[in-house]
This record gives C-alpha cells, structure tokens and sequence, in this order.
C-alpha cells in the first residue's frame, strides 16, 4: 500500500505527489515544518506545535494557508488512511511557487505550498535506545542566527548527524562561545547534583515543544530547573544528560566526545522525565 500524503488540498499516493520547480522551499529553503508525533492513533503536543508553527510563519511573514482546525483535520485524516498507530506526521509550508526564480519575496497573494506526510514507527515509544542511551559528540554551530524559527533550512544539522555517524556516535550537540546550543534535532539538558540545566529561550535554540511540558512536568514533580547555557565542561562532569524532541521524547545521553557522562549509563532523572512525559502527554493527546 503506497503512503497517502496531502499537497495543496488533496489527498493522493505519494509517488503521484509533485510540487512546482519554482517553490522558494526548494530555490531558497524559504519554508517551515512542524513534526508532530502519533501514539496510540493520536497526536501528541498538536496544540503546542501549531501555535509553534503559526509563529514561524508569522517571523517570516508568510501566509497561513490553513485554520489549525483544517490542520488537525488534516492530521487525523492522514493518520486514519495510512492506518498510524505509532508514527510522525510531517507538515512543511513554504512561500509556494513565484513565476520565475527570484530572492525578492514574491507577492503576498502566491499562495503558500503545503505538504504533509506521515512516517509509520511502530513502537515509537518503545525505542531500545531509551534503554541504552546515545552518544554525542560536540561540534561548532554554524547555524543562522534564527534557530527560534523552525526553518527548512537543515543542511548543517544534517552535516552534524554526518559527522557523529562518522565519529561512531548518535548525534551532535552544537557549541558557540563554548556553551552548549542544542542537538541536531533536540534540546539539550544536562543534571547535575539535583538539578536540571537546559539552555534558556533566544533566538539561539529552537524552542522545543516537549522541552516546554518536560520543564513543566519537571517542576511540577519539585525537580530543580535552571534555564542557562552550560559549557562543553560541564555537560562531561555532569552526572547524567538527555535530550527532548517530539521524535524521541526524552532520551538518554550517556556519552559525550568518547568520554561516559555519570556512570555511562541512562540516569534516574532522564528515566523519571521520560515515564512523565509519556504518560501525561498520552493523556492529552488528541
Ligand atoms: N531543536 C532542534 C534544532 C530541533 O530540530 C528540534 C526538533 N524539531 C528540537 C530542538 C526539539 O523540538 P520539539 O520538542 O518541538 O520536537
């Protein structure tokens, strides 16, 4: 059974599936995308993503081309036809197609490209590198100043996952000024003594919708969390590390350029956030 994707109002196979030469997301990574996960049949954080995914838009002053009710709509109906128990939905919109190539943006009235498309993850939750953890190298960030903003631009942290893979790890964690940004594809924490430490929110990081409910649900079970940038130092004497994305929820970090962080195995608090996260957020899903 080929995968049903939806472009621009309609729903059909994704071999059948075409956009213009011309859109700006393929001339000039002039889009944003959203990913949003699916348990059970329903989706996780969908209120989250899409107030994320409205502001993205409007940073950059593109149209909306949905309401979000069309949105879940939308959603719901790809998960329904493709049969997802367990997956991601992928949603990208760009500035659509001008007539000609052309850096001006074009006028106001082109209408947006959008495009959704779902990945079948049976077990999503259930991942064995929960239970082992990953590990990460560090390398410079060379991304844009506007990392707030989820861009399609994802040619260096897709050279980040390059890079880690070539270094026999699992991920890159980005560094500017010696200070920890984030992961390729993930905010990143480190523990220390009984504290939680993630970088706080600037244009610097992307602002995760799992990092926002996992600090929630953190402080709501009298965790400690402090919201400052660490450097490369401290995440290597940290005692544990862990990473968030709406992919792979709350992972483990165990290792950090060859070295173990804490005992070089999964820790006490990624383990508790985890079973928190997933089962509070299974309870709104929708
Ligand atoms: N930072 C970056 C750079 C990301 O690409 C992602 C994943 N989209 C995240 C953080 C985590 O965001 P979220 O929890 O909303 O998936």
């Amino acid at each position: 059974m080929s995968r049903i994707v939806y472009v621009n109002g309609t729903y059909l196979p994704d071999e059948q599936a075409t956009i213009s030469i011309f859109d700006r997301g393929f001339l000039f990574a002039d889009g944003v995308y959203e990913v949003t996960s699916v348990l059970d049949g329903k989706l996780i954080d969908f209120d989250g993503h899409a107030t994320r995914l409205q502001r993205s838009l409007s940073e950059l002053d593109m149209n909306t081309p949905v309401t979000m009710e069309t949105l879940l709509e939308i959603n719901r109906e790809l998960v329904a036809r493709n049969d997802i128990t367990d997956g991601l939905v992928y949603l990208q919109i760009t500035r659509g197609a001008a007539a000609d190539r052309d850096f001006a943006f074009p006028d106001p009235d082109t209408p947006p490209t959008i495009v959704l498309f779902t990945q079948n993850k049976p077990g999503l939750a259930d991942s064995p590198a929960a239970k082992t953890g990953i590990k990460v190298i560090s390398i410079e960030d060379q991304r844009w100043g506007r990392r707030d903003i989820k861009t399609v631009q994802l040619l260096y942290p897709s050279m980040g996952k390059m890079m880690a893979k070539a270094a026999g790890a699992d991920d890159a964690w980005m560094v500017e000024d010696g200070a920890v940004t984030e992961g390729t594809s993930n905010n990143a924490y480190i523990v220390k003594g009984n504290t939680i430490i993630t970088r706080q929110l600037s244009h610097d990081i992307l602002h995760g919708i799992t990092r926002a409910a996992v600090l929630r649900f953190a402080r709501e079970a009298q965790m400690k969390v402090e919201e400052r940038a660490f450097t490369v130092e401290e995440a290597k004497a940290a005692d544990e590390a862990f990473v968030t994305s709406a992919s792979s929820f709350v992972m483990p970090v165990v290792e950090m350029d060859d070295a173990p962080i804490g005992t070089g195995t999964p820790g006490p608090v990624a383990a508790r956030l985890r079973e928190i996260y997933l089962e509070e957020s299974r309870k709104t899903a929708i």
